[in-house]
């Protein structure tokens, strides 16, 4: 191939940019990372999920194909979406293949051939197939010929075991750096904690790299928090009044739970499938075609479900159980509104989740130390669901980045009425510890809630809690304030919940602070109404930084307009379906909006929309000319 420019041409990058991607403007350190990598510079990103980091080696990758420097090895582990994510280079002009268990004798044949006669740009590998001897044997033949470009190491946390999707491949990968040390490498990840990144650094011998580490927020995820009082019955309204026909992720603790939930969504009309490891590999993988394919999908699953799921449109992710953990949370509401386009990440949470998380870390096998990092890392999640100030500042704050309140956050938007629970508190403690004191042993939540309210059951009678001195203190409380309260107080650490007996309350050395009033309880008054609905797109600013945050709004559509969109959409789908690709990698809503609202009347008319490249305007123009012309 003819060497047209040197890589250093500032001018090459934002023309694929523009030319093939259809796209006008690079997104945050996406330039910087792309210049950098075209100039043959190893590299480490770190992006949020949904912040663009596939154009951060496919456009390098172009790049250098087009000087003459050959192809890019793509690792992934992410086998069941190859097919697509190849299908849209494709759709947008780009030569690119893989190479995974899937493919049969004769297709990994003719993938093979075409490689050794330059015909790939970009070619997908999973770890465990890169380090085959035969699979070296072509990077031999084609490094030999100073054909082997760059190589795209993605999701690179699994190399960690301090990622949470650790995949042991991941570790023979130092042999493409020791085999052939001069290639260019680029390892990317949506993982931001620091134990992870230098892991990565470590394992994949990227001393030398330089790293790219971006701004972890998203702006146009709005985070809102619920107590969970009944979870199914509030996710259904959540949905009905927010996303009712929109694609959305439920997440549950347990493949039982998964289950029925996806039952009571179906039960309520919704169009919902389950999927969690319990399922056999091929229904799992019919679920997440059908997710990726199909309009308006609710997928309730398991953490098993997501890594590498780039569905653009996914309108929110709900947590009905608790996360272990800020990152894995992180990652997982990441998942809604890669498009830029508002989106919600919604979590019902209570006593319940505390209690089971603490007790999972507890009674798991790992040792003391170990169990120590996961306990302060569920504290922190602890910490954001309790708190009264804004999510999206302690989300980001927890990455390492100051910012200030959002706008777009359930806190922001409705501040909560707070009321001072530390007297509540005091009589729960002091109750846990005359009880023990009295009768040698512990009681739980509930029975220590009766006593406080005063309550004549069987029980108190029986063991003669009615002679406490705390029996009746807190008849005005209602329960749901002090189970409120016993949160907070697990929450914070005041309380410990026994596992082993049978969850009985005991104190620790922290309830002491509470019980001498130096540490102050403060609780939300009432549970958050909803925050007011908000227009379809774009998120609405309560007079705060969130307008310049987030994306700008797009006009809504006339009805003529509205027609348009919708006629495009179905001519979408039979597209999609001819090439048995999900119909975002054809063209994004995002893009079929802008092309109804310009109705327009030649190819010209289309060029400069966002997400029409040459090869898709070549492709698809005329026809998109013809749906907008009947309508
Ligand atoms: P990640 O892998 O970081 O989660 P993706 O690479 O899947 O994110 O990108 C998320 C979405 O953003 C994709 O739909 C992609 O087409 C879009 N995108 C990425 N970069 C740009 C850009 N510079 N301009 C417009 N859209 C972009
Ligand atoms: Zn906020």
């Amino acid at each position: 191939m003819p060497v047209t420019a040197s890589p250093s041409s500032p001018e090459l990058a934002p023309q694929i940019l523009r030319d093939v991607f259809g796209y006008d403007a690079f997104r945050g350190t996406q330039a910087a990372i792309v210049e950098h990598v075209i100039a043959g510079g190893d590299a480490l990103v770190l992006m949020p999920t949904g912040g663009g980091k596939s154009l951060c080696y496919q456009i390098p990758a172009i790049a250098r194909q087009r000087l003459g420097r050959g192809i890019t090895v793509v690792v992934s582990p992410l086998i069941a979406l190859m097919h697509d994510q190849v299908g849209a280079l494709h759709e947008a002009g780009v030569q690119a293949a893989f190479l995974n268990s899937t493919l049969d004798w004769q297709q990994t044949q003719d993938v093979e051939r075409r490689l050794s006669r330059g015909e790939i740009t970009l070619l997908y590998a999973a770890p465990e197939r890169v380090t085959t001897p035969r699979f070296l044997e072509l990077l031999d033949d084609l490094f030999a010929r100073g054909q082997l470009s760059l190589f795209a190491i993605d999701e690179a946390h699994c190399v960690s075991q301090w990622g949470h999707d650790f995949r042991p491949e991941y570790r023979q990968l130092t042999l493409l750096h020791e085999r052939y040390p001069a290639v260019p490498r680029i390892a990317l990840t949506a993982t931001a904690d620091a134990l992870t990144r230098a892991d990565i650094v470590e394992r994949l011998q990227l001393q030398e790299a330089r790293h790219f580490v971006s701004s972890f927020d998203r702006p146009n995820i709005r985070y809102t928090i619920v107590e969970k009082k009944d979870a199914v019955a509030q996710l259904l309204r959540f949905i009905e009044s927010e996303h009712a026909g929109e694609a959305g992720v439920v997440y549950c603790q347990s493949r039982k739970r998964v289950e029925e939930v996806a039952q009571a969504l179906v039960d309520a009309g919704l169009n919902a499938l389950p999927y969690h490891a319990g399922l056999d590999a091929a229904l799992r993988q019919k679920h997440q075609d059908r997710f990726l394919r199909e309009d308006g999908l609710v997928m309730v699953a398991t953490i098993a479900f997501g890594m590498g799921i780039d569905k653009p449109d996914v309108r929110f992710v709900a947590h009905l159980d608790m996360p272990k953990n800020i990152e894995g949370y992180y990652q997982e509401t990441g998942r809604a509104g890669r498009d830029g386009e508002a989106a919600d990440a919604w979590m019902a949470y209570g006593l319940q989740d505390v209690v089971n998380q603490r007790r999972m870390i507890d009674e798991s096998p790992a040792d003391e130390a170990f169990k120590q990092v996961m306990r302060g890392k569920l504290d922190a999640l602890l910490a954001l669901a309790e708190a009264t100030d804004c999510r999206r500042v302690r989300l980001l704050r927890y990455f390492g980045e100051a910012s200030t309140p959002c706008g777009n956050c359930d806190n922001c938007l409705t501040p909560p009425e707070l009321w001072d629970g530390t007297e509540a508190a005091q009589m729960l403690l002091s109750t846990v510890y005359w009880i023990r004191k009295q009768d040698g042993i512990g009681y739980g939540a509930g029975h220590i809630m009766d006593i406080v309210r005063g309550k004549d059951t069987d029980k108190v009678r029986q063991k003669g809690h009615d002679g406490l001195s705390t029996f009746g203190r807190g008849d005005t409380y209602s329960e749901a304030q002090l189970r409120g309260v016993l949160r907070q107080l697990i929450a914070i650490g005041a309380l410990h919940v026994d596992a082993e007996r049978y969850h009985t309350l005991q104190l620790t050395p922290e309830s002491r602070a509470v019980l001498r009033g130096e540490a102050r309880v403060q609780l939300r008054a009432s549970i958050n109404a909803p925050p007011a609905r908000r227009s379809r797109r774009g998120a609405s600013a309560a007079g705060s930084n969130a307008a310049k945050k987030a994306p700008a709004a797009a006009a809504p559509l006339d009805a003529t307009g509205q027609a348009r969109f919708e006629a495009l959409r179905t001519w979408r789908a039979e597209v999609a379906k001819a090439h048995s690709l999900p119909a975002y990698v054809i063209f994004h809503d995002a893009t079929l909006a802008a092309i109804a609202a310009r109705a327009p009347q030649s190819l010209q008319d289309l060029q400069g929309i966002s997400g029409i490249g040459a090869s898709k305007l070549e492709k698809y123009g005329e026809d998109v000319l013809r749906v907008c012309g009947e309508h």
